[in-house]
């Protein structure tokens, strides 16, 4: 039972602002929340959270009054609350908490450009936002107002880009590369198209969502000029999913811009198979396509947000089947150290032999996939693609959970399913294992 029309709404503090100041990001940035006092204008403060603001040193708070105007103020434990207004927990340290969890500074060849893949690379335009995450993987840097875009790092970065050929991908993110001055982030979208060997520019920002009223048809107009360009925002809860959010993303993809979105499983934000079911499904009504699902970082003043893997892993099992193929993201843990990013979720392939495959369908269905007998590949000697190769052998990195061709690990039971023979069969006590709670066979609620 979804709404036919996504909610709009302004907190009694500001209903005698006028609309033209209200719709107008400008107004916007510049009547931000941060301070306790700020914060008891709109809803009543717990002790928790302003202990929280009052502590000395921590990460910059921020919150413009459209995104404060969805929170609930008689619900302490608000999803929307939670992310932006800090609490205590903040201030604990937790084991595993890393400064620069995904080695980021080690990975950059010049100040704020990360490479960390071969073909594209991560460039920090700036360290402002609209308004600041609580569990932001980059608080290290971001929100330092004397730290916003510097020209000559800029320079190097653009430098850096023009002698390394392999880059086709670059990924504008920060801060949020939206809050920057119009002409600045114009000027900068101008010089990336400049190089020819950069295929595609995406853009990472939370805007849309803290503050859709910066998505303008002028902006629109401005980012349209430098296609191919893509843009990933960043919704963690259906409440986030308002006319006006709904209203930008319309002005976006008209322009030709395709959107995805790029979640954050948080616990008590959104660590729950109904509600990542319920966003996946609006955002895709508002035409963007869910992305990743990152599992919370080991970032310092985080703690309270992480879960255990196996909850992603649920969320997931609740998805695939249940719902849109196009509405899945991928869940992803970025590997602290600098492993990057690694896909997990639940497991459909059961066994591998040279001859046949086990897979389970998500309802539990169980199912063999007969190899073919003969195969014959394509000849990499003749294959025009082959001879410009980008990638090198070996750099597929399936190693490890494969012997060549054959499965080294075989699940209980394998033998036994094997030798049955071909054909499919439902595992009845299975499905009981497999099915995440609060879902049964065929997506009915439990
Ligand atoms: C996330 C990220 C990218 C982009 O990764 P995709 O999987 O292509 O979206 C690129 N560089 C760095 C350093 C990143 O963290």
């Amino acid at each position: 039972m979804t709404p036919r029309t996504f909610p709009s709404r302004r907190a009694p503090a500001y209903r005698e602002v006028p609309d033209e100041k209200w719709n107008d990001w400008r107004w916007q940035m510049s009547n931000r929340l941060n301070s306790a006092e700020d914060f008891e204008k709109v809803l009543v403060l717990t002790e928790s959270e302003r202990k929280a603001l009052n502590t000395h040193d921590l990460f910059r708070v921020d919150i413009t009054p459209y995104y404060v105007s969805l929170i609930d103020p008689d619900d302490p434990n608000d999803p929307i609350r939670r992310q932006v207004l800090p609490r205590a927990e903040e201030i604990v340290p937790f084991t595993g908490m890393m400064e620069d969890s995904l080695a980021e500074d080690r990975h950059s060849p010049v100040p704020g450009l990360v490479h960390r893949y071969p073909d594209r690379v991560l460039m920090l335009v700036t360290t402002q936002c609209a308004s600041y995450c609580r569990y932001c993987t980059r608080s290290r840097i971001v929100g330092d107002p004397s730290a916003t875009f510097s020209r000559s790092e800029f320079e190097l970065q653009i430098e850096y880009l023009k002698r390394t050929p392999q880059v086709r991908d670059v990924l504008l993110s920060g801060g949020d590369p939206l809050a920057l001055a119009p002409k600045i982030l114009e000027e900068l979208l101008a010089r990336l198209r400049e190089i020819p060997h950069i295929e595609i520019v995406r853009i990472g920002s939370r805007i849309p969502v803290f503050m859709p009223q910066r998505v303008t048809d002028e902006l629109c107009g401005m980012l349209q000029k430098y296609h191919p360009l893509w843009l990933n925002i960043h919704v963690n809860h259906p409440n986030e999913i308002t006319a006006e959010l709904a209203e930008a993303t319309d002005k976006l993809t008209r322009a030709g811009i395709p959107l995805g979105n790029q979640s954050v499983l948080l616990a008590g934000v959104n660590d729950c198979i109904h509600i990542q079911r319920q966003l996946v499904q609006e955002l895709v009504r508002i035409r963007v396509r869910p992305y990743y699902l990152y599992q919370c970082d080991l970032v310092d003043g985080a703690g309270h947000f992480r879960t255990p893997i196996a909850k992603g892993i649920e969320i997931m099992e609740g998805l695939r089947g249940h719902t849109s193929g196009f509405a899945i993201p991928q869940y992803i843990i970025d590997a602290p150290g600098g492993g990057g990013k690694i896909p997990v979720g639940p497991n459909y392939l059961m066994s591998m032999s040279d001859h046949k495959i086990v897979l389970r369908n998500y309802e539990g269905y169980i199912t063999t996939y007969e190899e073919p007998q003969a195969y014959t590949p394509h000849d990499p000697k003749t294959c025009r693609y082959c001879q410009n190769k980008r990638m090198e052998p070996g750099q597929t990195g399936l190693t490890g959970l494969l012997d060549g061709e054959k499965m080294v690990i075989k699940p209980e039971g394998f033998d036994e399913l094997h030798n049955r023979g071909g054909g499919a069969h439902r595992l009845r006590d299975n499905l009981e294992k497999w099915k995440p709670l609060g879902i049964g066979a065929g997506g009915e609620e439990t």
